[in-house]
């Protein structure tokens, strides 16, 4: 059971006002808001603690590199990794899909195939097409269908002794829909395939068991599940890791450097180059913990509520209203257009009522072209709102229609 009044103590921003009224925060999927028990840990690092990591003798360094590891092993047995070193701080999930393209150049030939999904994010897309101009490998696309489901038949043909590679998220960022990731994973390892799960979206809301589903290659962002900006984690199998080329070279990434040759530091390090974001990664172990302390199970509970709760009243209640991504597994986020209104002009109305979403093609323009729109207004819900401000949403859009209409 979700306490939201306990929980929205937790969270100050929750109490500004925007405009003039209360603010309705619904862009949860591009970024959460971040409890009062992670500001506290980003305070306590620059208050107490604030040094860099491993290399120093002085005290203040070792408290840094046993927090920052600490984080690490948080981490590690929230997704239940295997090794703590299988766990590496990127700086978002962005980060940590260039990582692996980078070290899959090496890996490939020409003619090799990569298959990615229909509705991935830019993210998921443009580093394999560059990965793809490097190498001669071919791209191709598991398409999707009106609901915003993946066509799994047309994937088990496109699968074959080609495909090394296949990436696709967990969570749409852009229509919610919950892919069937441990089908996905089974498929592509029958056909010797590798697997890149973006789970920026799924982290807010479901907690995944990295070993159960063995996958290759996890990747999150922190700030979409209670954290700081800048900082996130890739997670690759131990055998991938170690066959993988360093990303970046530099300072913390090496084991003995000569101006004749350079040897690597043992995992994570070797993908870990120059100085982290030290607290951001301590900040990231606090906003898992905090996540936990409410418990996933609830979470996804209690949002499933506010998105049956406000999906019913769209439909009913908005003349001329499509939602995009009607999945049957679908998490907390609300895709939607009105009739002969631009996205862009709805997103501005809502914000001067105090509530936040956000407007556009949400870094996923081949989902707009296959709907054939320029982009949606999407409502995003997070476990700390409220069926009151799904109340101030649906007024904030009525009333947006009445003037633009
Ligand atoms: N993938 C998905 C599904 C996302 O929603 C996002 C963030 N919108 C990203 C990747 C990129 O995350 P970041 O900007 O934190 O690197």
């Amino acid at each position: 059971m979700i306490d939201i009044k306990s929980i929205r103590e937790d969270f100050p921003i929750l109490n500004r006002k925007v405009n003039g009224y209360p603010l309705v925060y619904l862009d949860n999927a591009a970024t959460s808001q971040t409890p009062k028990q992670v500001i506290k840990a980003i305070t306590d690092y620059y208050t107490n603690y604030n040094a860099n990591i491993h290399r120093g003798v002085h005290t203040l360094s070792q408290e840094a590199t046993e927090k920052y590891e600490e984080a690490r092993q948080k981490l590690q047995r929230h997704f239940n990794a295997a090794h703590p070193y299988e766990i590496i701080f990127t700086s978002g999930t962005t980060h940590g899909i260039n990582l692996v393209a980078n070290g899959f150049a090496a890996l490939l030939q020409p003619g090799d195939e990569l298959l990615v999904s229909a509705m991935e994010h830019h993210s998921n897309i443009v580093p394999w097409q560059m990965l793809c101009e490097k190498t001669g490998a071919v791209l191709k696309v598991i398409p999707m269908n009106e609901k915003g489901e993946l066509e799994m038949e047309v994937y088990e043909q496109l699968l074959s002794d080609k495909t090394r590679i296949v990436f696709c998220n967990h969570i749409s960022n852009a229509l919610g829909t919950i892919n069937p990731i441990e089908k996905i994973i089974k498929m592509a390892h029958d056909a010797g395939a590798a697997v890149l799960i973006d789970g920026a979206q799924a982290a807010p809301h479901i907690k995944a068991d990295l070993q159960a589903l063995d996958v290759d290659f996890y990747t999150v962002s922190a700030h979409k599940m209670c954290g700081p900006t800048g900082v996130g984690m890739l997670y690759g199998k131990e055998s991938w890791l170690r066959k993988m080329p360093p990303y970046q070279g530099g300072g913390e990434m090496i084991a003995e450097v000569t101006f004749e040759k350079t040897t690597y530091a043992d995992l994570p390090h070797k993908f870990e180059a120059g100085t982290p974001d030290i607290c951001g990664g301590i900040a990231f172990g606090a906003a898992v913990d905090y996540m936990n302390g409410i418990g996933f199970d609830a979470i996804a509970a209690y949002e499933h509520e506010l998105l049956d709760y406000a999906t019913g009243r769209l439909l009913k209640e908005i003349e001329g209203v499509k939602i995009y991504g009607t999945a049957e597994n679908k998490t907390s986020v609300i895709s939607f257009n009105i009739e002969g209104i631009h996205p862009y002009d709805i997103g501005a109305i809502l914000d001067k009522l105090g509530v936040a979403v956000r407007t556009g093609h949400h870094c996923a323009q081949p989902i707009m072209d296959y709907y054939k729109i320029p982009g949606t207004v999407r409502a995003s819900f997070a476990f700390y709102n409220t069926r009151e401000e799904v109340d101030r949403f649906i007024e904030a859009v009525q009333k947006a229609q009445m003037m633009l209409a």
